[in-house]
């Protein structure tokens, strides 16, 4: 049995802050033709997924104002244990990696590679075309 998300019925949350960031994965995920909204900050992200059932996935900004990206992921885990959340982030370092790991499912460094971002979605979703 396939378990992962088609992606016709898929709903992305990027929660991310910085506009040009957002720009950026705003245009990936439509070439894709993944269904997509934003959080601006950790709070929104949080309270978007508590109203919205069919959110699949989160790509998540860990700097982010009022909840930062990683308490906001904890936070959702414990309402909604199996949704895949994926940090984006410009830290980079390993024992970074190393912390995020407890909290979320996988992990893109900033700049985020668009291939690398692609292989990284169809580990929790199905995406018949590429670019
Ligand atoms: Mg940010």
């Amino acid at each position: 049995m396939e378990n992962k998300n088609m992606e016709s019925n898929s709903l992305i949350l990027v929660a991310e802050d910085e506009e040009y960031n957002y720009l950026y994965l705003d245009e990936l995920l439509n070439k894709l033709g993944l269904k997509h909204i934003q959080a601006k900050d950790g709070q929104a992200a949080i309270d978007i997924c508590r109203e919205n059932e069919n959110v699949t996935l989160v790509l998540m900004d860990i700097k982010m104002p009022v909840i930062d990206g990683y308490t906001a992921a904890q936070k959702i885990k414990e309402f909604s244990p199996k949704i895949p959340i994926i940090a984006q982030s410009a830290y980079a370092l390993e024992h970074e990696r190393e912390k995020f790991r407890d909290v979320f499912d996988d992990y893109l460094a900033k700049p985020i590679n668009k291939e690398i971002f692609l292989m990284t979605l169809r580990k929790f979703i199905n995406i018949q075309n590429g670019y």
